[in-house]
């Protein structure tokens, strides 16, 4: 993504700072890190220093959550509850921008479903984190936020992206690929918005969540996990797939458990486990049957962006057909579109 130092830096900024929880704030009182709530007068040292070192005033608000959590305990709404924090106080004080202090373990997950929540909020949205906790030797915390506040000040593009080590991630192609290195995430493909952000249609939003999962094959799956799994996600399930959309087919077990679902209306969008190329659901004969059973091919999306575009369709109430229709419309850039197949060069002995 555009790097921070490269757009126009203004000499003012207005923050909104919400701290969620993660590493950045954590503290190990003897049974390991967990988080901890009143981080504020840290994150002011934090920001006083950037003033100085970098000539830029911030105004600043900071909250944070009645209960900060570590990351890995997100649950579906928790990125719909964010992003109505971010956008109401947003609507209030119209900062220039909104850093999310998050752990790092569901960033990608968070991010992308808040990029969807918030994709007509006109500011940049920027979430960060850090592998080691605020003040302890080696920590990432400060320099991760000064990256966040830097991206502000040098806006680039409005819209919902990671901060973390020395790079922005579009949040809607991010993935946390490292628990040991200060460059945590790495970008998935490259991120392609359309030049004209598609109009979803005016639904109304269903009043009761239907829950979304992600569920991922491999060798010796036994198809009565995929059933449950099927019967549990009722309101959609990813489906990462070996290479451009294959499964163990099982006789024809899995399939049938995916045709039984989506004849139930339970949508199923098979993605892929590889960093490159896209589903193709035409290529091999385990992809076909998916898609004769109903599946959606998910291109090139990542399990995060699928999962929260998946629970982001369903909650806006879209079903059947027109699920299918914005599930496989590049919406933020979270999808290539044309795929970005590349025909397999013929080679010959
Ligand atoms: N377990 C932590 C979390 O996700 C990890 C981190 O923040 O780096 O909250």
């Amino acid at each position: 993504m555009t790097s921070a130092a490269t757009a126009q830096r203004v000499s003012r900024i207005s923050v909104d700072i919400l701290y969620t929880g993660g590493t950045f704030g954590m503290v190990d009182h003897g049974d390991g890190l967990r988080p901890r709530q009143g981080l504020g007068t840290e994150i002011a040292d934090v920001i006083a220093r950037f003033e100085r070192e970098n000539g830029i005033a911030v105004r600043f608000d900071y909250t944070e959550l009645e209960q900060v959590i570590d990351s890995s305990d997100a649950g579906p709404d928790t990125a719909r509850r964010i992003a109505e924090r971010v956008r109401s106080a947003g609507a209030q004080r119209r900062p220039d921008g909104v850093v999310v202090v998050h752990g790092t373990d569901t960033m990608a997950y968070i991010g992308a479903r808040m990029a969807f929540e918030l994709r007509d909020i006109g500011i940049p949205v920027v979430l960060t984190g850090a592998q080691i906790p605020l003040g302890l030797p080696g920590s990432d915390a400060r320099s991760n936020l000064t990256l966040a506040l830097n991206s502000i000040a040098a806006p680039s593009v409005s819209t919902t992206f990671i901060a973390f080590g020395k790079s922005l991630h579009p949040a809607v192609r991010a993935s946390k690929r490292a628990c040991d290195d200060y460059d945590g995430f790495t970008t998935v493909q490259e991120c392609t918005p359309p030049i004209s952000p598609p109009r979803l249609p005016e639904i109304h939003a269903r009043p009761d969540s239907m829950p979304v999962g992600l569920f991922t094959v491999f060798p010796g799956m036994h198809p009565d996990l995929l059933d449950a799994a099927l019967r549990h996600y009722r309101g959609g399930l990813v489906l990462e797939c070996y290479g451009s959309g294959t499964l163990p087919l099982h006789g024809s077990a899995t399939v049938q458990a995916i045709r039984t679902a989506t004849s139930r209306g339970t949508p199923v969008v098979v993605i892929t486990h590889c960093d490159s190329g896209t589903v193709d659901l035409d290529r091999y004969q385990p992809g076909r049957a998916m898609r004769d059973a109903g599946a959606i091919g998910g291109g090139d999306m990542t399990r995060e962006a699928a999962l929260a575009k998946l629970g982001y369709l369903v909650d806006l109430g879209l079903s059947g057909s027109e699920l299918h229709r914005w599930m496989t419309t590049n919406l933020l850039g979270e999808l290539s579109n044309p795929p970005a197949t590349q025909p397999i060069p013929h080679t010959s002995n």
